[in-house]
């Protein structure tokens, strides 16, 4: 029986193939770290509870100081939620969204939502009690 032929790379660090399968591994990685997946969730949980909360108030969305440009940006929820998503499936989000005209009145800082989210709950806590 003739023995298979000696790959001619065995034993060689440079190996090309080994390279190469390095590199895949790189991209199948997590894109994020798992505190950032964590808030990432957290977040679009908090999300769904404040639109649920401030959208039948006439609340549109968020506005979001933007840290590339500096300027405010105003996403409505769908984006935003969207934008959360994409954040954990690639680890990305889309930084700028497609200009339109919002009416700064429409959205809420994202402290805003929380407080009042808060608020709403510990109002319901109270009424509960008594
Ligand atoms: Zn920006």
């Amino acid at each position: 029986m003739d023995e298979p032929p000696r790959d001619p790379f065995l034993d060689d660090p440079s190996d090309p193939a080994q390279a190469l399968e390095a590199l895949d591994g790189d991209h199948v990685d997590e894109p994020l770290s798992p505190d950032e997946r964590e808030d990432a969730l957290n977040d679009l949980e908090d999300l769904e509870i404040f639109r649920v909360l401030l959208e039948p108030d006439g609340v549109r969305g968020v506005v979001v100081d933007c840290s590339d440009c500096g300027e405010a940006h105003y996403v409505g929820w769908d984006l935003m939620q969207a934008n959360l998503r994409q954040l954990l499936d690639v680890g990305a989000t889309r930084v700028h969204e497609p200009p339109f005209d919002p009416d700064p009145h429409d959205y809420v800082t994202w402290d805003y939502a929380r407080g009042y989210a808060d608020g709403t709950m510990r109002a319901a806590d109270t009424s509960e009690e008594s």
